[in-house]
C-alpha cells in the first residue's frame, strides 16, 4: 500500500524521503507543494527531479477523504462532510469573521466521552481519525477557499479542534497534525492560533504541554463536581481539582497564555446566579492562586433527543455579568451556521457506533433526571 503523505509532519516526510534515497531538503520542497500550494499530482511539482517524482508515484499518494456534501449558511459559514469509510462521516466547519477565518476540525468519528448535551456524544464512537484525515480537512478547506476567492494568500488563520471527537483521546494522530498546522513550510499558524479543546483528559493535557503547547480550551460546563459528573462523565475519573491543577501545569509551558474555559449554557441546569458565583470562586481561588483564564459561554444548541433547552439570553447575560464583575474576562459565543446544523455540538456526521455509548446515554438520561435535582427544571422530555 502506498503512503498517504498527508499522514506526515515535516520530520516524518523527511524520513520517508530518505527511505527513497532522497536528501532531506527535498522533503521540504515536497511539503510546500502539498500544503502551501495544495497540489496532489506529483507531475505538477515542477522543481522536483523527474526521478524523484517517479519514485513518489510508485510509493506515495496525497489522499483526502471524499467530500459527501457542502452546506453554506446565510452567514457565510461553510460545512463539509467527509466520507471516512465504513459508513462513517466527519464534519469540518469554516467560520469567516472580519479579522480571521477559523476552521473547526474533527478528530474522531463520534466520541466516547458521551457528554449529555452534545450530539456527537449521543452518536457513540466508531474510531480515531488518522493524522492524514485530520490534516485533510484543513488541506481541502484552505485550498477550496483560496480557489473560490482567487487568492494566493492564506484564508484560514485559526484552527480549533472543536469538531467531532475528543482530540486528546486521539493523541498520537493529533500531535503530528498540529505540527503540520504550525510548520512554516506547512500552514504557518502561530501556536496561539491553534486551539485544542478538551473535556478534561488530565494526563494527556500534561503531555500536550510538553510536546506541543498550543492554545488550550477546557470544556468545564459546571462549577462543582456533582453537576459535572453528570454532564461530562469523564469528571468521575478526574474531578475539578485535578483538572484545574492540570490547567496550571499546562500554563507553566506557556506562561503568558491563559486557559479558555468553555461553558455551555443549559436552562435551569447550570445557568443560575449562585452557580456563576461558585464558578468565580473556583476559578479565582483554586489552589490558592486560581487559574489564569477566560470564560466563553456557549448558548446550548439543541438537537433532537437531548431533552435540554438553551438558557434564555437574559440569563446568559446575567451569568456573564457576575463573572466579568468579578474580573474574569467573559465572552458569549455567537451562534454561527445553525441554519445548516454547523453550530457547536450539532456536528453529527454519520457514526457507526461500536461502543453503544449512544444507547447508554439514552438509558442513563431518565436516571440522571431523577438523581440530580438541578437537571430537572430545564430538562424537557420530548
Ligand atoms: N471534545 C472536545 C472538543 C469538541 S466539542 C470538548 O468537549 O471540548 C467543542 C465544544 O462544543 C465543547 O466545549 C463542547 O462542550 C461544546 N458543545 C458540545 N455540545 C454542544 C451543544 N449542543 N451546544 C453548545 N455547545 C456544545
Ligand atoms: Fe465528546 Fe466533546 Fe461532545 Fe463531550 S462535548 S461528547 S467530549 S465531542
Amino acid at each position: 500500500m502506498s503512503a498517504n503523505l498527508l499522514d506526515f509532519d515535516l520530520e516524518g516526510l523527511a524520513v520517508f524521503c530518505e527511505g527513497l534515497g532522497e536528501k532531506r531538503f527535498r522533503a521540504t520542497q515536497l511539503f510546500r507543494w502539498i500544503h502551501q500550494r495544495g497540489v496532489s499530482d506529483f507531475d505538477q511539482m515542477s522543481d522536483l527531479a523527474k526521478s524523484f517524482r517517479e519514485k513518489l508515484k510508485a510509493s506515495a499518494r496525497i489522499e483526502c477523504p471524499p467530500v459527501i456534501s457542502r452546506h453554506e449558511s446565510t452567514d457565510g459559514t461553510i460545512k463539509w462532510l467527509f466520507d471516512v469509510g465504513n459508513g462513517n462521516a466527519v464534519e469540518a466547519v469554516f467560520i469567516p469573521e472580519d479579522d480571521r477565518g477559523t476552521l473547526c476540525v474533527s478528530s474522531q468519528a463520534g466520541c466516547a466521552v458521551g457528554c449529555r448535551f452534545c450530539s456527537t456524544g449521543h452518536q457513540g464512537f466508531s474510531r480515531n481519525l488518522t493524522t492524514g484525515e485530520i490534516v485533510a480537512q484543513l488541506w481541502f478547506a484552505e485550498h477550496f477557499l483560496r480557489q473560490r476567492l482567487h487568492s494566493q494568500e492564506r484564508v484560514i488563520s485559526n484552527v480549533v479542534m472543536m469538531g467531532m471527537g475528543e482530540p486528546l483521546q486521539n493523541y498520537s494522530a493529533l500531535v503530528p497534525a498540529l505540527r503540520v498546522m504550525l510548520d512554516d513550510h506547512g500552514y504557518g499558524l502561530s501556536r496561539r492560533r491553534v486551539t485544542v479543546s478538551t473535556s478534561g483528559m488530565v494526563r494527556m493535557m500534561d503531555r500536550l504541554g510538553r510536546d506541543c503547547p498550543v492554545a488550550l480550551a477546557v470544556s468545564l460546563h459546571a462549577p462543582n463536581d456533582e453537576l459535572r459528573d453528570n454532564l461530562v462523565p469523564l469528571n468521575r475519573k478526574h474531578g475539578l481539582a485535578d483538572l484545574l491543577d492540570a490547567c496550571n501545569r499546562y500554563l507553566e509551558h506557556a506562561p503568558r497564555d491563559f486557559i479558555t474555559f468553555e461553558y455551555c449554557m443549559l436552562e435551569g441546569v447550570n445557568d443560575q446566579p449562585e452557580q456563576a458565583r461558585q464558578l468565580v470562586d473556583l476559578l479565582q481561588h483554586h489552589g490558592g492562586r486560581g487559574v489564569s483564564c477566560k470564560v466563553n459561554l456557549i448558548p446550548f444548541n439543541p438537537f433532537p433527543q437531548s431533552g435540554l433547552t438553551r438558557s434564555p439570553h437574559k440569563q446568559v447575560l446575567a451569568f456573564a455579568k457576575i463573572l466579568s464583575d468579578a474580573g474574569i474576562v467573559t465572552t458569549v459565543r455567537k451562534t454561527r451556521g445553525d441554519d445548516i446544523d454547523a453550530a457547536c455540538g450539532q456536528l453529527a456526521g454519520d457514526v457507526q457506533d461500536r461502543t453503544r455509548v449512544g444507547v447508554r446515554i439514552a438509558q442513563q438520561r431518565t436516571v440522571m433526571l431523577k438523581q440530580v435535582p438541578a437537571l430537572a427544571p430545564g430538562a424537557k422530555e420530548n
